[in-house]
């Protein structure tokens, strides 16, 4: 891909841009960028672009229209559907995003690809541990944290690149292949943004579109909406579930040994060696372990890494425990189903802090199942009045509203007894009070290591 001299808008200055614009930079072209920020609330990362000579910028607004350019890529926080970018699109202007431009630059290394609704970090980080196991050159990218772009000139044919992708990462690749594809799970979430479910499974199913006989796509045979999307499939199928024993798979045997019966049948290791807890992370595991195998893993080395691999920071982080109450941060659930997932972890009585952000979602079913054994609620953010008229008509009485995390921890506290749960799961993004997620989580920890 030759870009000397091309004119290329960049639109989203945020860590994804600014790496983007590095490489654009170092190829020649001719960069253009763009932020709905302004020029003061940018200053910080303007001045990683210090001394680049051939960038332009416009910032504050988004432009009516932008002449002669040659290509945008377009960062994942930003949505297609804005004006300028269909006017972009109508005058037959390639729009990609940084996973394609990263993809069409690199030097034909292994890519892996994972998507979902949820599990896609733990997921990512387990197969990336995985595979710095077992030696191989390995970086772990995407929607992780760690722009793909910054492997290009690094990595090479001998290198795995084991990618996070989110929905928006996805809406924006083109010929993007993965040698092996993962699809988790789909829940309702960022309607906000995709308007429709059918839109947002839509975008994810991107991941598989241009992989062929010779890729594989590993999937959730017990999500039925990853089930129906597999007749869309070209790679070779393997399917996982925790509930069938999948033909060709991996599933649980009758003593709950994950059994992986794909070429010849491996009872790899029981279900409660795993190291990470929980349904929703035997599935991670399945998932793993298949993208592992395919890739020809060694299996004593799949086998070492389930068993000792360490919760990711912020998903049901135990905290400390307390007088007998335990304390745990799962502050990247972000949407209903992660904390459905959350609430079903734990017997004992559940102390719930939640809320946050609006994305549109509905908390009934998430309060449904709350009702089995959390006691109480505690509510804070934009979305608390929400779910509190919610979880009236589920018939929760112990309701707190809470205006900040100090409050809710304190809150949860004083009401706990010896042996209760005190989860911050929140259901929502954090953007209503935070600027991340694990802001948020380290808030909540912080006040929870301030209670005497
Ligand atoms: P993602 O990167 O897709 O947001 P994470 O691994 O960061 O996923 O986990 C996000 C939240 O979802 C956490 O609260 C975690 O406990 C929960 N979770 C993890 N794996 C799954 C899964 N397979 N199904 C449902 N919830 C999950």
């Amino acid at each position: 891909m030759n870009l000397k001299s091309k004119k290329v808008l960049l639109v989203g200055l945020a860590k994804t841009g600014i790496s983007t614009i590095k490489h654009l930079d170092k190829l020649g072209a001719n960069i253009i960028v763009n932020d709905i920020k302004d020029k003061e609330t940018l200053s910080e990362i303007l001045k990683e672009l210090e001394g680049l000579n051939n960038v332009e910028y416009i910032l504050g607004y988004h432009p009516e229209n932008v002449d002669d350019i040659d290509m945008a890529v377009v960062s994942p926080g930003v949505p297609l559907d804005l004006p300028f970018i269909i006017k972009l699109k109508e005058s037959n202007i390639e729009i990609i995003g940084e996973v394609e431009l990263a993809y069409r630059l690199s030097n034909n290394p292994t890519f892996i690809g994972i998507t979902g609704t949820n599990g896609k970090t733990t997921t990512t980080s387990l197969v990336g541990e995985i595979f710095k196991k077992a030696n191989a050159d390995t970086y772990i990218v995407g929607n992780i944290g760690n722009p793909v772009i910054d492997t290009v000139g690094v990595a090479n044919e001998k290198s795995v690149l084991v990618t996070e992708l989110s929905s928006f990462q996805l809406e924006s690749i083109d010929t993007f292949k993965p040698n092996v594809s993962v699809v988790l799970n789909f829940t309702e979430d960022h309607l906000n943004r995709h308007h429709t479910m059918e839109n947002y499974i839509e975008a994810k199913a991107r991941i598989f579109m241009n992989q062929n006989s010779e890729d594989f796509c590993i999937l959730n045979y017990d999500d039925e909406t990853v089930r129906e999307l597999s007749e869309k499939v070209k790679a070779k199928k393997i399917f996982f579930s925790r509930k069938e024993q999948v033909q060709g798979g991996i599933y649980l045997d009758k003593d709950n040994n994950i059994v992986i019966d794909i070429n010849d049948k491996i009872i790899l290791i029981n279900k409660d060696e795993l190291s990470l807890p929980g349904n929703h992370n035997l599935e991670n595991c399945m998932a793993a372990i298949g993208i592992a195998y395919v890739s020809d893993v060694d299996i004593c080395v799949i086998k070492d890494v389930l068993k000792t691999f360490a919760a990711v920071e912020h998903r049901q982080e135990f905290v400390k425990t307390l007088n007998g109450v335990m304390f745990v941060n799962d502050s990247k659930a972000t949407n209903p189903d992660s904390s459905i997932k959350a609430v079903q972890s734990y017997k004992n009585p559940v102390i719930l802090i939640a809320g946050g952000m609006d994305k549109q979602s509905n908390f009934d079913e998430l309060l449904e199942i709350a009702k089995e054994n959390v006691k109480a609620l505690v509510l804070l953010g934009e979305t608390a009045l929400k779910i509190k008229e919610s979880s009236k008509e589920k018939g929760f009485k112990e309701i707190y509203m809470v205006k900040d995390m100090e409050e809710a921890v304190n809150t949860s506290y004083k009401i706990a007894q010896e042996s209760d749960v005190v989860l911050l799961s929140p259901a929502c993004a954090s953007w209503d009070m935070y600027k991340s997620f694990e802001v948020r989580g380290n808030d909540f920890k912080d006040n929870v290591h301030n209670l005497k």
